[in-house]
């Protein structure tokens, strides 16, 4: 058995072939298995996470495939980061988080996103990263639909 966390299929995303990522931005649908699309940002979409252990748990995917942010102008840098930040104020205040963590991690699918996690001082994982798919929370259509409303009017106020 291999030791590698390479994947098959990794040379294939690196060259932005085969890039589940890309797929979703370019096919424009509106969930996949992971999330529920939210918003369009100056450089970035907005997904919510179906599993909602996290409450407010968020992933944001650049528009551009590049598997690192030195690879973005600074252009599209700005903008990246300007749309990541928008969305930790916003999911501060819908979901009233103590702290925010910002994961920038594309170890499975190594296309530009952000794993943005609101963190709550009586989460789970004190004083480390949380895991947001160490347990399953899934809602009712209203109640992905009620969330996704919160952050978008939030958008809206702060953009
Ligand atoms: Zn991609």
């Amino acid at each position: 058995m291999s030791n590698s966390w390479k994947s098959d299929n990794w040379d294939d995303f690196i060259n932005g072939q085969n890039c589940p990522v890309c797929d979703l931005i370019s096919s424009n649908k509106s969930e996949d298995a992971h999330g529920i699309y939210i918003a369009d940002l100056s450089f970035s979409r907005l997904f919510l996470a179906k599993n909602q252990y996290v409450q407010g748990y968020c992933v944001l995917m650049c528009h551009r495939h590049v598997i690192e942010p030195y690879a973005l102008t600074t252009a599209e840098r700005t903008s990246y980061f300007n749309d990541m930040a928008l969305v930790g104020r916003v999911l501060e205040k819908v979901f009233k988080a103590d702290k925010l963590n910002y994961n920038i991690l594309g170890n499975i699918i190594p296309h530009l996103h952000t794993h943005i996690l609101p963190r709550y001082f009586t989460d789970d994982a004190p004083n480390r990263p949380i895991d947001p798919d160490v347990k399953k929370e899934y809602l009712s259509s209203e109640g992905y639909e009620e969330r996704i409303n919160l952050i978008r009017s939030h958008i809206k106020t702060v953009q």
